[in-house]
């Protein structure tokens, strides 16, 4: 069963911190006016966290609490959701699912450039060489809804918020 009622197609934008999910959602957003919904943000301003993990330094998500909080929009469509994570979300909320990739140098420089040293630039970066997120994304969801685009450059990026805007706007409801 697929978008069964809703009007507006939802994209989940996944992919390993740095690959550049915000920027390409507030672009996508910008450009065919569907809501941008950053889960790190959401998690932060609605305290749907259960603390602070000091190994990983960041809050520990509590993924029914923001399973909840979204389920009413979901069901309404037209979000862009943004998370380096994807397989707690219901399968049937995404009618398309993006995985941003990018070269190991590019993300290395990104990550030590926004302060990240140590095991939480390693980790990252491992995530990204073995494709944790596409992996994660084939097995939470359907193949032919899984997508994964480059975002090394400028230029990737606008081309991928290009062919995702044209996707929006020849999406129908199957209903
Ligand atoms: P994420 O949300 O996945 O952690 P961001 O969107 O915050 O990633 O991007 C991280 C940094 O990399 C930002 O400074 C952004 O401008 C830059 N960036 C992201 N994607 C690209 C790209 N395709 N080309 C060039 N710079 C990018
Ligand atoms: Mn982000």
């Amino acid at each position: 069963m697929v978008n069964s009622s809703r009007r507006k197609p939802n994209i989940l934008v996944t992919g390993t911190p740095g690959t550049g999910k915000t920027t390409t959602c507030e672009a996508l957003a910008e450009a065919t006016g569907l809501r941008h919904v950053n889960i790190g943000e959401l998690v932060k301003e609605k305290n749907l966290h259960d603390g602070w993990d000091d190994e990983f330094e960041c809050h520990v998500i509590n993924e029914d609490l923001v399973c909840d909080e979204l389920e009413d929009s979901m069901e309404e469509g037209g979000i862009i959701m943004d998370y380096h994570g994807c397989d707690f979300f219901p399968e049937r909320w995404f009618d398309c699912v993006v995985v941003l990739q990018t070269d190991n140098s590019v993300l290395y420089d990104r990550l030590s450039g926004r302060g990240y040293s140590g095991t939480k630039l390693s980790n990252n970066i491992e995530c990204e060489i073995f494709q944790t997120l596409l992996e994660e994304a084939k097995e939470s969801y359907s193949e032919n809804i899984v997508v994964a685009l480059r975002s090394d450059t400028i230029e990737d990026m606008s081309r991928s918020v290009e062919t995702l805007t044209e996707w929006v706007s020849n999406w129908r409801s199957s209903a």
